[in-house]
């Protein structure tokens, strides 16, 4: 079992997170180029912290299997190569990131000096991670606040305790403690951290409802902060979708709806159908279910719900559900270790309580629709600013007319998930889904400062003069 870190230590550890980063400005400003020198401290942690993950690639799947029983190929294909992909481009292209940026300023007085805008590290950071993607969602923040220059403390998800300690080892083994601390806990021990007023930002990911904790606390000490909260992301497939393609639509549905056990931020968690397609939908639900899983036991259906309260809680709107259950053929009975079998829901009212909050389940109820209007409307009224939306048409202006009127995080067209792995395009929420971006480049901007930096010679005082008394009117035309 995971040992929480004693609370009484809590604050000794903040502080010494903020001594290091100040000790470590203090040695950059005592070299020659610290910019230079600053690049390479971080690359040092980085490329440590990359293969600190390899050496225990093998330690991380199993920790994962402990967890929640997820299988070696999820946690590869969710998990270990996009936070590869993330950290090699972050180490690629820090060099770049680290540099001021020239800024060409349109206003006349600056036309003779130079406007820089140069992203400064922002001291010690606190990350908070979930459990669904536990390696994921802490290791890429850790390293882009490393990368950003930033000392760091992460809060791994007590949820996931095996998975904790592999990181945590991973961590001691390969980043230099001045740069990362680990406390492990829960609600009180986060509590502690969130309430302190020496972190310089936090960087939260999990539920909304936490998030509203999170932020209070952080707003109280002025702290800012990033949040990756979640939400339920509507999918359309609306008349629009040719006939030709609607399997492969749904077959990128319940990719969006089934990974990793549908304990995803931005899984599809209900589908929105217009009624020319129900039959057609019903009929290819049935044909790719079982193309999924001709098979269905312990082997071919791994990752569980991460707890048995999340267990009972799914199992009990299946049982209440007014819905009609489509499961592939083979599943006869209940699966134990609390996993539950892919169920597509047909014909599912707004007031069915598979519509409440997100499911984060293998279950994706769908809601037949007549009038595209009215099935927004309803959209935007229970749930106003998903994390994502995806839409399953052929037609442009359509699309476009969706688009406009629901604001989410993201929005895929004619698929599901595949937009947060795009390393060079941003990844947030809105409103109740989350504030503040990160992947690439604004990995870095979520860790760091932007300064601007004018720098003016002294021969331009002819034209700069203006400013000074004794004013004249002669002087305003110039
Ligand atoms: P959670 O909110 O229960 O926990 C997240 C973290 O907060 C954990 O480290 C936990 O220890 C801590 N925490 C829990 N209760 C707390 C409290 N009262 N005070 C302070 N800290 C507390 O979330 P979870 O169940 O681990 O993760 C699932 C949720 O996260 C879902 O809502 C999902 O949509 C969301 N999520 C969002 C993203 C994203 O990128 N936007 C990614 C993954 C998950």
């Amino acid at each position: 079992s995971l040992k929480f870190t004693p609370v009484g230590d809590i604050d000794d550890i903040v502080v010494k997170s903020r001594k290091a980063y100040d000790e470590r400005q203090w040695h950059l400003y005592r070299t020659k180029n610290p910019r230079k020198e600053d690049l390479k401290l971080r690359l040092r942690q980085l490329q440590n912290l990359y293969y600190g993950i390899k050496d225990h690639e093998e330690e991380i799947v199993e920790a994962l299997e402990s967890d929640f029983n997820r299988s070696r190929y999820e946690t590869f294909v969710i998990e270990l190569i996009p936070l590869y992909n993330h950290l090699l481009h972050l180490i690629d292209n820090l060099p770049r990131y680290i540099e001021p940026e020239k800024i060409s300023e349109s206003t006349n007085l600056f036309k003779l000096s130079s406007v820089q805008v140069e992203r400064i590290s922002l001291g010690s950071v606190l990350v908070i991670a979930p459990f669904n993607y536990p390696v994921l969602l802490a290791l890429d923040p850790v390293a882009a606040a490393i990368g950003s220059g930033n000392s760091v403390v992460l809060k791994p998800s007590e949820q996931t305790p095996a998975t904790a300690q592999v990181m945590e080892k991973i961590l001691k083994k390969s980043v230099d403690p001045s740069w990362v601390q680990v406390v492990h806990g829960s609600v009180e021990e986060t509590g502690k951290l969130i309430n302190n007023p020496h972190f310089d930002k936090i960087f939260y990911t999990g539920s909304t409802k936490v998030g509203r904790i999170v932020a209070e606390a952080a707003a109280k000490n002025l702290i800012p902060v990033t949040l990756e909260l979640g939400g339920k992301s509507p999918v359309f497939i609306t008349e629009n979708c040719a006939p030709g393609n609607l399997k492969t639509a749904l077959k990128r549905v319940f990719f969006g709806a089934f990974s990793n056990s549908g304990q995803t931020c931005i899984a599809s968690d209900y589908l929105l159908v217009h009624e020319s397609q129900v039959a057609k939908v019903r009929e290819l639900t049935k044909e790719v279910l079982d193309e999924f899983w001709p098979t269905v036991n312990s082997k071919t259906i791994n990752t569980s719900m991460i707890h048995d309260s999340a267990y009972k809680g799914v199992i009990e709107k299946l049982n209440s559900t007014r819905g009609e259950k489509l499961q592939p053929s083979d599943a006869k009975e209940q699966l134990p270790d609390r996993r539950i079998v892919p169920t597509v829901v047909l014909g599912v009212d707004w007031d069915d309580s598979l519509m409440e909050n997100e499911n984060f389940a293998p279950v994706l109820p769908v809601i037949p629709y007549r009038d595209l209007d009215d099935a927004i409307r309803m959209v935007l009224k229970e749930h106003r600013n998903p994390l994502a939306m995806y839409i399953f048409s052929q037609k442009k202006q359509e699309v476009d007319r969706i688009m406009t009127i629901v604001k989410s995080g993201g929005c895929m067209i004619n698929d599901t998930l595949l937009h947060v792995v795009a390393v060079d395009a941003p990844f947030g929420g809105i409103r109740e889904s989350g504030q503040g971006n990160y992947h690439g480049i604004w990995s870095f901007a979520a860790f760091t400062h932007e300064r601007t930096v004018v720098k003016q010679p002294y021969w331009i005082e002819f034209v700069n003069g203006v400013r000074y008394p004794p004013f004249s009117t002669k002087k305003l035309s110039l």
